[in-house]
């Protein structure tokens, strides 16, 4: 068993109050009994002196009384003359009166001898008379003689006329005259008996009923004789005893005085039981008060261990108290310091926890908290969230450092809030995203806010000298018309912002169904790095063809992904969406090494074919990609002018010095640069001329309007012409049908791609095709043996749904 530390208080203190008391218990009994043996045999002997004192007075006045009647002159006269009868009747009236119980008188003769008794009673007393005489012969002043039951004290005295006639002798029985006196003075028990030849005669007796058979005393015994205590049964009981001759030199008649032994006792049992109790009653008080004490040092311990526990629990507001000023006190103080640094050092942690460290602001998980609380409010009706997506700062921070691109940060949270005013809840809730919750706020208030912020974020923050303006994208999601959940709220406000950039505008709304297309497009940006790991990607090829000739010129690479669960997905579909999450690089780099590898194939079976590869604007940024390309080029053993690279207008655009620079160190190797989907953009020819460039593709939007459109025909024509001056290759790309072909041909358009030829293939079907392929003059396109037929529906590519989508 585990002792608490209160009991084991309890114990040190009771402990030693315990032993004190049985050893003072024990003490006082040893001596108490001692005390009252001691005492009872004091009583004893003095009872004895008592006794002792008494009988002498009392044989002394009789004995006096006696003589003095022994001396009276008339009864002298009548017992030295009368007759026995007379004598008898003296004798008797004077012994009446000083109260003996018998009388008689002894005459002494010559010859010694006397009989002149009148009864048997008074021959019986003179004769045993004779026998307690003395070595002189003379009687002794006082002698015992047992009569019956009775015992008498007989006294005797001489009696002269002048001469001595003879002794008078009166006796006295012995009883409660006697014994009565000295229990009165002594208070002890007192018989006296007679030891004859035929047992023990007790004269008198004041013991009870119980112990009437007194026991003869230990006459043997010298030492006990001589007044001294001893014990001795008494019936059932034990007694101290002492005992004395009634009359002195008489050895058959005793005294016995006696004390039971257990009665003293008795006093000393009931004061041990007031010990006892008074012992008890300490005992109580002694653990009352130590259970007082331990508790007045187990409560503070106490209180520590339970607010050691609160600690323990993360429960660190309750002060930690304790009042006692010794060592207990002093560690309390301790635990409450210790409390005060944990607390502080948790509402630390717990701010870090709620908030941006960069900004200071609260962090997403704060702002759920607060939308919730917001939303649950009685008096919250609605909210509007509006999250701002900043343009990364990756590219910056390599240019400026890091200092700089945290002071931009923190330069843009203040922008925000400013523009925000006190009412609303600025957050930042990711790197480069910030959020806005405005309670109460209907959506038109909550996007015209939005539209202030963004503003005020288009005119830079000034860092130092220079200017920087990041570019930024908002979203608005609105409480309840969008959602009810505080969580969602967030993510449709960011689904807003991220199809803010996605269209290019400053601020979106959140759709209601766009969160399926978001978490389609969020599982497509999972799903890319793995289907390009395990080429669940198929790159698929399309001819282009030389209008004058008609020969083949060589084949675009255009990228496919069966998808597990989504089903055939169009680039369209994934394209911009792995250039938005960085995966752009492996699908390029994928996408290169499969048409370098294909290129060689076709030289092997004898094609010599240019391939084109479309590029993405992060592509242009990558800038080791071109020592990737010259690394797949050699070890195919392809030369690079077998390669062309499709570039945008708008992904130059996006960061022309370093696209213009990467495409020169591409050009500069061999590398063929096209410009694709041309005229879709919004710059003109003349804007381009300064892009180091190849090739130019002019959007099939135009081509497929050729035979509707007279003044895209106009635009085509001119564009050509523009193209040729500046030594670029012009190629018309979704060609349809042969009156287009034949206008290009007209315009003197170089080349031409579109289904009119093939809809991409896979590399197989796509090899089959070119063996298959016969040039044709296009001129002639209304002879009968064209080798060549347009593309029958049933061929238009059921694999590739969307090919047929014009262009906006
Ligand atoms: P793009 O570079 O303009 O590619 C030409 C697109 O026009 C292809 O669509 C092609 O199938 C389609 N097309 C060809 N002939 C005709 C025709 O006669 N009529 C019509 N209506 N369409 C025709 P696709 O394969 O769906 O590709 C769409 C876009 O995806 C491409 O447009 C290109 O921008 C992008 N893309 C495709 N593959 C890649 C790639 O590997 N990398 C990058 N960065 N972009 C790619
Ligand atoms: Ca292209
Ligand atoms: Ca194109």
């Amino acid at each position: 068993m585990r002792l608490k530390f209160l009991h084991k208080l309890l114990i040190l203190t009771v402990t030693p109050v315990l032993i004190a008391q049985a050893g003072t218990m024990l003490a006082v009994l040893q001596t108490s009994k001692q005390e009252i043996e001691a005492g009872a045999k004091q009583a004893l002997r003095v009872g004895s002196a008592v006794a002792e004192q008494l009988v002498q007075t009392r044989n002394q006045q009789i004995s006096r009384n006696v003589k003095l009647l022994a001396s009276d002159f008339a009864l002298k006269e009548v017992i030295a003359i009368s007759d026995p009868e007379s004598t008898r009747s003296a004798l008797d009236n004077h012994a009446n009166r000083i109260g003996a119980d018998l009388s008689t008188f002894v005459y002494i003769d010559d010859d010694g001898e006397s009989d002149r008794a009148t009864s048997a009673l008074e021959r019986h007393v003179q004769r045993y008379a004779l026998t307690v005489l003395d070595n002189d012969g003379a009687l002794p002043d006082i002698f015992s003689i047992v009569l019956g039951k009775s015992v008498y004290q007989v006294y005797t005295a001489e009696m002269r006329a002048p001469t001595t006639i003879g002794y008078l002798m009166l006796g006295f029985r012995v009883g409660d005259n006697i014994a009565k006196p000295i229990r009165k003075l002594t208070d002890l028990n007192v018989a006296i008996l007679q030891i004859g030849a035929t047992g023990i005669n007790t004269a008198v007796s004041t013991f009870d009923a119980a112990h009437s058979h007194v026991p003869p005393p230990d006459l043997l015994n010298k030492q006990l004789a001589a007044n001294s205590v001893y014990p001795k049964l008494v019936g059932p009981d034990e007694f101290w005893v002492t005992h004395l001759p009634l009359t002195r030199a008489d050895e058959r008649v005793f005294i016995v005085l006696a004390s039971q032994k257990l009665k003293p006792l008795q006093h000393f049992l009931k004061a041990k039981d007031n010990v006892l109790a008074f012992g008890v009653g300490l005992l109580v008080l002694v653990v009352a008060l130590g259970a007082w004490l331990s508790a007045g040092v187990s409560r503070p311990l106490r209180s520590l261990a339970s607010a050691t526990r609160s600690l323990a629990k993360g429960e660190y507001e309750t002060e930690i108290r304790v009042a006692s000023r010794d060592e207990i006190g002093e560690l309390a103080q301790g635990f409450e310091e210790m409390r005060k640094a944990v607390a502080s050092r948790e509402s630390q942690i717990s701010h870090q926890l709620l908030h941006d460290p960069l900004t200071g602001l609260p962090n997403q998980k704060h702002t759920i908290a607060v939308l919730e609380r917001e939303i649950d409010s009685q008096a919250v009706t609605e909210v509007s969230l509006i999250v701002i997506k900043m343009q990364s700062l990756d590219r910056i921070g390599s240019s400026l450092g890091l200092h700089s691109t945290d002071e931009l940060t923190r330069e843009t949270a203040r922008t925000i809030a400013s523009v925000a005013g006190d009412g609303y809840f600025v957050a930042c809730i990711d790197t480069n995203r910030f959020a806005v919750a405005c309670c109460n706020t209907d959506l038109a208030t909550a996007q015209a806010l939005a539209r202030d912020i963004t503003d005020q974020l288009d005119l830079g923050t000034q860092l130092g000298s220079t200017r920087i303006t990041l570019k930024s994208h908002a979203g608005v999601a609105h409480y309840p018309s969008h959602t009810t959940s505080a969580e969602d709220l967030i993510r449709y406000a960011m689904i807003a912002s991220v199809d803010a950039k996605g269209k290019k505008l400053r601020l979106d709304t959140y759709d209601t169904g766009r969160e399926a297309d978001f978490t389609r497009y969020l599982k497509i940006v999972q799903d890319l790095p793995t289907a390009v790991e395990h080429e669940e990607l198929k790159v698929f090829f399309q001819p282009k063809v030389s209008i004058a000739s008609g020969e083949l010129y060589g084949a675009e690479a255009l990228v496919r992904w069966q998808h597990a669960e989504l089903g055939f997905l169009p680039p369209d579909d994934f394209i911009s969406a792995a250039e938005r999450s960085d995966n752009i690089k492996l699908l390029t780099r994928y996408v290169i090494q499969k048409a370098i590898a294909a290129a060689r194939q076709w030289q092997d079976d004898g094609f010599t074919l240019k391939v084109a590869v479309n590029l993405s604007a992060r592509d242009l940024l990558d800038r080791d990609l071109f020592g990737y390309v010259t690394e797949v080029l050699e070890q195919h053993d392809v030369p690079t002018t077998r390669l062309i690279l499709e570039i945008t207008e708008s992904s130059v655009m996006e960061e022309l010095d370093l696209a213009v620079e990467t495409l020169n160190t591409f050009r500069a190797a061999g590398i063929l640069v096209s410009i694709d989907d041309f005229g879709t953009g919004h710059s003109s020819l003349a804007q381009l001329r300064d892009l180091p460039l190849d090739e130019l593709k002019i959007d099939k939007s135009f081509v497929s309007q050729i035979s509707a459109d007279s003044d895209d025909e106009l635009l085509i024509s001119t564009t050509i012409e523009l193209a040729h001056g500046m030594g670029l290759t012009v190629v018309a790309e979704g060609i349809e049908d042969e009156y287009s072909l034949r206008r290009l041909k007209h315009h003197k358009c170089e080349i031409a791609q579109g289904y009119f030829f093939s809809k991409p293939l896979p590399e197989d079907d796509f090899r089959r095709w070119m063996a298959d392929y016969r040039p044709a003059d296009y001129t002639e396109r209304r002879s009968e043996t064209r080798p060549f037929s347009p593309p029958q529906p049933s061929q238009a590519a059921p694999d590739t749904p969307g090919q047929m989508k014009k262009r906006p």
